[in-house]
């Protein structure tokens, strides 16, 4: 690694050792999933998890609305890197639910959300006992108190154990890794997105100095999967 992030050696390794512990401490391939969206923290993570767990279950919330660069690149990771990968659908297509309800990411992103994001991830992630992300506390005021390890209680009552084992890393930190271990990026990223969810809630950032600011046009933050069920 450079110079001007040697740190970066040692945060990478501590992403390792934190992986390699979760695997031990539950060895069923079964029992740990890794969520990716396919940005460069997603990728990032999957790369060093698969290194230690080739078949490890990674799943994609295809909503139905991304860009079609997303799933060109998700498409091509997984076939290059040979992922087990697991497309989560909604419980209604894009086609139905725009009959039903219109566009529903205008009307209402929330409802929006919860029907294509929140509930096939909270219904996927009750199959496994690990549930390892790419947040990091950097990305949003909401998610500056992220714990590297947290039990997360699913709608349901059942608990699950979450890590973001890159919570501490910067953007640059994710960026720099990234080349260094020869990861391609999301083209999205070189027509200046910095951050990238479902094509009509995505545009460029609002404001330069916050990443997520081109999500939801500043309506609102998260789409709800990091917020625990009400207890
Ligand atoms: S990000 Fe937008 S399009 Fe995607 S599920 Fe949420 S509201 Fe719908």
């Amino acid at each position: 690694m450079s110079v001007v992030f040697a740190g970066l050696d040692a945060k990478v390794s501590g992403v390792q050792d934190q992986l390699e512990r979760a695997f031990i401490e539950a060895p069923s391939v079964d029992d740990v999933c890794l969520t990716c969206s396919f940005q460069a923290e997603d990728v990032l993570l999957l790369k060093l998890a698969l290194e230690l767990r080739p078949d490890l279950p990674t799943l994609f919330l295809d909503t139905g609305y991304h860009f079609a660069e997303t799933y060109a690149y998700r498409d091509r990771i997984a076939r290059e890197w040979d992922v087990n990968l697991i497309n989560l659908l909604p419980l209604t297509t894009v086609a139905t639910q725009e009959a039903q309800h219109g566009l529903l990411y205008q009307t209402s992103p929330d409802r929006c959300c919860a029907a294509r994001k929140v509930e096939p991830l909270f219904r996927a992630v009750a199959n496994y006992k690990v549930w390892i992300t790419g947040l990091r506390r950097e990305q949003a005021k909401t998610r500056a108190a992220l714990e590297e390890s947290a039990l997360f209680t699913l709608p349901g009552g059942k608990q699950v154990l979450k890590l973001s084992p890159l919570a501490q890393f910067s953007t640059a930190d994710v960026w720099h890794a990234c080349e260094d271990l020869s990861i391609p990026l999301l083209p999205l990223y070189a027509r200046g997105y910095s951050s990238i969810g479902c094509e009509p809630c995505t545009s460029l950032p609002l404001d330069p100095g916050d990443a997520r600011s081109g999500r939801w046009a500043g309506r609102k933050v998260e789409c709800g999967i990091h917020i625990q069920a009400a207890r």
